[in-house]
């Protein structure tokens, strides 16, 4: 089975030693296997306390980001491209030293609304710059996971197959694809076909609801998108994203777009989603062995 995490951000807008104490408790008390953490700001996360507190619950990491307009690596600014690269770099030790095993997010462009489309020279600087992270990342068995995101957060990788084409010009073994279907509710023709369609290259799942808000309250269907997961054999992380005004982070709020009360209580939201996600998953399974 597919191990279960939550994004941070449904408990708590910072990694203060008391946010940081009670994400990873809640988390761990309500049976998730591991909790991603948002490092658009690794000076706010004290590595050694998070390590500590994390093994004392028994519970994974994975760290995920977003590069900085000034620090985009899919621009033509050497000053920016290098900007980006040394973000990249200080990420892959991070998560190498918090316990790590993935660097995912918009890791390829600035996590942004863009007003062109990429350039071709962009796109190909974007790519050498993955290529040498993921050849530093794999000297600690770092995974780098491109996470496909809508047209207003990115112009650079909006489908699956965008995705896999980049994965194939980098052409390291450890840059993989990061679905959310959040985001492929918009871009995808079929979410079925597109995780089937990355294949291998599938390594790291977001599952949000189309507001992300509580699963099932929107207009996704969950069943296709687990059965989704299970036909494809996908058997790697699935972490459950929400967000809400309640809890705010002050970055990632304003460019994702955080204006609504969604839920006031994180825990009932934590709690709903791990049995959701549960239930689709044993049904997904139910349902090959029902036609095997
Ligand atoms: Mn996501």
């Amino acid at each position: 089975m597919n191990k279960l995490g939550i994004h941070a951000l449904v408990w708590a807008g910072g990694w203060s030693h008391e946010e940081c104490t009670q994400a990873i408790e809640q988390t761990a008390e309500i049976g998730y296997d591991y909790i991603e953490i948002p490092a658009l700001d690794p000076s706010s996360i004290d590595v050694d306390f998070t390590r500590q507190r994390l093994e004392k619950a028994n519970l994974g990491v994975s760290l995920s980001l977003g590069l900085a307009p000034e620090a985009d690596i899919s621009s033509e600014d050497p000053e920016k491209i290098a900007r980006g690269e040394a973000t990249l770099r200080d990420a892959v030790l991070l998560a190498r030293d918090v316990g790590s095993p993935y660097v995912c997010g918009i890791l390829y462009s600035a996590f942004t609304k863009y007003f062109h489309p990429p350039t071709r020279k962009g796109v190909e600087n974007s790519i050498e710059v993955l290529r040498r992270v993921s050849e530093q990342a794999k000297k600690s068995d770092i995974t780098i996971g491109l996470e496909v995101v809508n047209r207003y957060e990115s112009n650079v990788i909006n489908t699956a197959a965008q995705a896999v084409e980049v994965c194939k010009r980098v052409g390291t073994p450890n840059i993989k694809v990061h679905l959310d279907t959040y985001h492929m509710n918009i871009e995808e023709n079929d979410v079925v076909s597109a995780m089937k369609e990355t294949g291998d290259f599938l390594n790291y799942f977001h599952i949000g609801e189309s507001h992300r808000g509580y699963l099932g309250s929107g207009s996704i269907n969950f069943d296709d998108v687990f059965r989704g997961i299970v036909y494809s054999g996908y058997k790697g992380p699935i972490t459950f994203e929400s967000f809400s005004n309640v809890v705010v982070h002050k970055e990632l709020a304003s460019i994702l777009g955080i204006w609504r009360n969604l839920w006031d209580d994180g825990f009932d939201l934590a709690v709903h989603a791990k049995a959701f996600m549960d239930t689709h998953l044993k049904s997904a399974h139910e349902s090959i062995s029902a036609s095997a």
